[in-house]
């Protein structure tokens, strides 16, 4: 027996022209389209203004992997966090994280991850396969209706800093970008959307050469090329000046500013050396810096760092002009801040 194929894998184009080629109007093509990415439709069922002979001829003919949200958590702060069920039984998870002015969506981008930060839970899990585009659009669709649920409006942001490393699954990310931003799905604007890498050279200028209008945001945790790679094993392939480069590039193209992710742990970068560093990289090009709270996974050779490392940060960084912000970690208690998700349900 064939599978039976996805039909969100078809074009708004192929759709049309499917219907054309069953003797119906091009026309059906755009209702269905609208029924699968603006509604989220999750069967052939919910698409009541389609004849049921047409419902039945879709249902021979296709399927929608729907993604499914297997568990939900609800942090006492409020932060929701989603296990999400692919198609073929694996979990990937995705966060709400509500603050007063909006609600933001983690979503992840892989099953896993390939890269091998040493800090990060999700590093702990192989990467099993990426995300295709339907599956990144569904995880921001079932947070925006929770944000709705919940908050009682729609999700305003989107970072892509869940499970996986999003420019090594490239092509899918931009294309669920182009579906999330589309107002044939979810109109988001891409000012509200962040990608974050953890910093791959040949890909941020590629990011560049596309011309892409979301934000760009690199983990960037070190500017001294021992300590990263310590921390970030894999940058030793990507020493900070082909970073450098690669960023440059970035900002020549688009103009827009980059924001660096960065955790500062005791012992590891908490020196005013490490500060230094951090302010000379920052003068490349206009940035910011988020300094996040760290959720220490469970062995202990990494530590949030004290808080007087945090306020030297904070003040010799604003003393150079540099933007910087603290970023409390929300949602500890159900294990979804940041670096900590690893497909634990307790
Ligand atoms: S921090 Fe990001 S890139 Fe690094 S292992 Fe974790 S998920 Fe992968």
């Amino acid at each position: 027996m064939s599978e039976k194929k996805d039909i969100r894998a078809l074009t708004k184009t192929e759709l049309r022209e499917f219907f054309v080629s069953e003797g119906d109007k091009a026309f059906r093509g755009n209702q269905v389209y609208e029924w699968l990415w603006s509604k989220s439709a999750h069967s052939f069922e919910d698409m009541t203004n389609i004849s049921l002979e047409t419902r039945k001829m879709l249902e021979d003919n296709f399927v929608i992997n729907h993604i499914k949200v297997d568990h939900m958590q609800r942090s006492s702060d409020g932060t929701v966090k989603n296990a999400v069920k692919l198609h073929d039984g694996l979990i990937v998870e995705s966060v709400l994280i509500p603050t007063e002015s909006r609600t933001t969506a983690c979503v992840s981008s892989q099953v896993g991850c390939s890269l091998d930060c040493n800090f990060c839970a999700t590093a702990r899990l192989k990467k099993m396969r990426n995300l295709n585009p339907d599956e990144i659009f569904d995880q921001v669709a079932a947070i925006n209706q929770e944000s709705l649920l919940y908050y009682n409006h729609k999700l305003s942001n989107i970072v892509f800093m869940g499970m996986g490393e999003p420019l090594m699954n490239y092509n899918n990310v931009l294309k669920a970008i182009e579906k999330i931003t589309s107002p044939e799905g979810l109109g988001i604007s891409p000012r509200r959307i962040t990608v974050s890498t953890s910093g791959l050279p040949k890909m941020i200028k590629k990011l560049a050469d596309d011309e892409v209008k979301f934000n760009l945001a690199v983990s960037l945790h070190s500017a001294i090329d021992e300590v990263r790679s310590e921390i970030m094993p894999f940058s030793k392939a990507f020493p900070l000046k082909d970073l450098k480069e690669s960023l440059e590039y970035w900002y020549a193209k688009t103009e827009s500013r980059v924001t660096y992710e960065y955790v500062v742990w005791k012992g590891i970068n908490d020196s005013k050396e490490a500060i230094n560093a951090l302010v000379k990289f920052c003068k490349y090009i206009p940035c910011k810096v988020n300094l996040i709270e760290y959720n220490p996974i469970d062995d202990g050779d990494f530590q949030q760092a004290n808080q007087q490392a945090i306020s030297d940060y904070i003040s010799i960084l604003e003393m150079n002009d540099i933007i910087v912000n603290v970023r409390r970690s929300r949602g500890k208690d159900i294990d979804a801040a940041c670096g900590q998700l690893a497909n634990k349900k307790s």
